[in-house]
């Protein structure tokens, strides 16, 4: 750009000369080619060689399913400084390529758990992890709760745009509240209630949890779905059953209920028919506007222990500085935890490797580290690498990066997330979840475009897939993210191979042990292809001066705007 205007000067006084300004126009394009090319060069250092040396370290037994606080996660930091400083990353924070979090690790002690569900002398004990799954976030050893009295408060949800609350009258102190996983909207696909068949904030069990405390119930007991939750029972098991991972917090979580946990439909059923109650008819009346929140006859007593550590996590953060707008700044982010080795398990591999989810995307941070590193003439903007800790336990890493961040966010441009890169082949789509939301989506279009290839939006929004991996901590403090996904359409077998392929693979190895690496079945091709897309979306937004907003009507714009005045 400064080449071109430098000769628009020289030129200007000749400019009514017709074969000068033939020249000149040649001139300006050979140069905008010249810069083409030495993209180029960076683009073509992303390959899939380091992809797959990274991500065989990554996902190795060694690295022992990388969950924080753990010596899994020593290797796994390590690792990443050893390849910021080999790529030429600079330290992200100070001196440091670390910040640090206090973390509280808390783990249901499984053997102790009593749950007994109680109606006029009959009774039901629960047992974990076939019936249910339980614990606290509480920073207590002993939780216990007597004849809790049992409400069922629909989908749980207080939402003032959608006119809708469940705890509306109700005065559930004390209590413990049964509620359904999503929202009305995706039980009855109606595009008119909440957000249709795509998944609302207000459908993650997160939100769930939240609202609970907020009414001042006791415990809350989510009912599993496995078509409205987006994952089946053996993932809820899976994550309830092992350690979870919380942000330290000065009134120890005792704003928190006593105990969370998730049922499954089956148990439900049970419950409701103790009080002679039909679960499937009145579970469909809570979709319906008007639902009244049904008290069962039944209460609940519960007492478990739980193991308390307390711990330090670290996000990792390296920097590539800019030139002329050195203080204005674009961030890639990935997880690099996962959740660690599976206890009790006698037979049969116990370590959740992590390797898709999300060994994948580090490694793709490290490739566009990389790719920014060969450039020959430095980008305008400072570029972020930043490796987050304890997606998997709640976004925790992102979310104190946002609440405390390093680079400010109203000089922070664009976050662009990667969780879970393609490991199926070559697609002529690549997935923006969360497409049409800001101006930064205009920048992702033109270069797929380029690439010959076209944008999708989420192939199954009913999932959530936007809450649940860390751009969303970004976009709820207001910054505009981008969260490219694999594409479905495969180049080779069509789009819906594309889609059995994901949902095969969801179904069998999502935050399971079989999440491995694959060296004879992982393909790499579209991978690469995606990270080249990836790699020049941050690349022009790294040499523009613009701040592309939310689009008007997005919850997350108010938050921007006020941090830009
Ligand atoms: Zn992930």
């Amino acid at each position: 750009m400064s080449g071109g205007l430098y000769i628009l000067k020289i030129m200007g006084e000749y400019m009514k000369n017709k074969s000068l300004l033939v020249l000149l126009i040649s001139l300006i394009l050979f140069n905008s080619c010249s810069d083409k090319k030495e993209i180029q060069k960076a683009v073509d250092s992303i390959r899939a060689e380091d992809l797959k040396s990274n991500i065989s370290v990554l996902a190795s037994d060694e690295f022992k399913g990388r969950a924080p606080g753990t010596d899994g996660e020593a290797k796994t930091i390590k690792y990443l400084e050893e390849q910021f400083k080999k790529i030429g990353v600079l330290p992200g924070n100070g001196k440091s390529y670390l910040q640090e979090i206090s973390i509280v690790k808390i783990g249901t002690d499984l053997q102790s758990v009593k749950a007994v569900v109680s109606d006029k002398g009959k009774n039901f004990p629960m047992t974990v992890p076939k019936d249910f799954v339980i614990g606290t976030t509480r920073f207590v050893e002993n939780s216990s709760l007597n004849n809790s009295g049992l409400i069922f408060a629909g989908y749980g949800i207080v939402a003032p745009e959608y006119n809708w609350n469940d705890y509306a009258g109700l005065d559930v102190k004390g209590k413990t509240v049964v509620v359904l996983v999503n929202d009305p909207g995706f039980a009855t696909g109606d595009k008119n209630l909440f957000n249709g068949k795509s998944m609302t904030y207000y459908g993650r069990w997160t939100y769930k949890f939240e609202e609970a405390a907020k009414q001042g119930a006791a415990g809350i007991l989510i009912v599993h779905e496995t078509e409205a939750a987006g994952y089946p029972w053996s993932v809820v098991e899976n994550s309830w059953t092992g350690t979870r991972v919380y942000l330290d917090a000065p009134d120890k979580n005792f704003s928190n209920c006593v105990f969370n946990g998730w049922i499954t439909t089956e148990t439900a059923q049970k419950l409701f028919e103790m009080s002679g109650i039909d679960f499937n008819k009145t579970a469909l009346s809570a979709s319906q506007r008007g639902f009244k929140p049904v008290p069962l006859s039944s209460s609940i007593s519960v007492s478990f222990k739980s193991r308390l550590a307390y711990a330090k996590s670290n996000n990792v953060i390296g920097v590539l500085p800019g030139s002329e707008l050195k203080d204005q700044y674009i961030i890639y982010t990935a997880h690099w935890d996962h959740f660690g080795v599976k206890p009790n398990v006698t037979q049969g591999d116990s370590i959740l490797n992590g390797a898709l989810d999300n060994a994948t995307g580090v490694a793709g941070v490290l490739q566009l580290a990389k790719a920014f590193a060969s450039l020959p003439k430095t980008q305008k903007r400072s570029v972020v690498f930043l490796a987050v800790t304890g997606e998997e336990a709640g976004l925790l890493g992102s979310d104190f990066y946002a609440k405390h961040p390093i680079f400010p966010l109203n000089k922070t441009a664009a976050v662009i997330n990667m969780d879970a890169l393609n490991i199926f082949g070559r697609t002529k789509d690549i997935t923006l979840v969360g497409y049409k939301d800001s101006g930064l989506d205009d920048y992702a279009e033109k270069i797929v475009k380029e690439n010959g290839r076209y944008v999708a939006p989420e192939s199954t929004p009913e999932k959530g897939t936007y809450f649940r991996s860390d751009h969303f901590s970004f976009a709820k403090a207001g910054v505009p993210v981008l969260y490219f996904a694999m594409g479905v359409d495969n180049a080779e077998h069509g789009k819906q191979w594309g889609l059995d392929q994901s949902a095969k693979w969801l179904k069998e190895n999502y935050h399971k042990p079989s999440d491995e690496y694959n060296p004879a079945i992982w393909k790499f091709d579209g991978m690469v292809d995606d990270l080249k897309i990836i790699f020049e979306t941050g690349y022009d937004l790294s040499n523009t001066d613009k701040f592309p907003n939310w689009f008007e009507g997005s919850k997350f714009k108010p938050a921007r705007d006020a941090m830009m005045k």
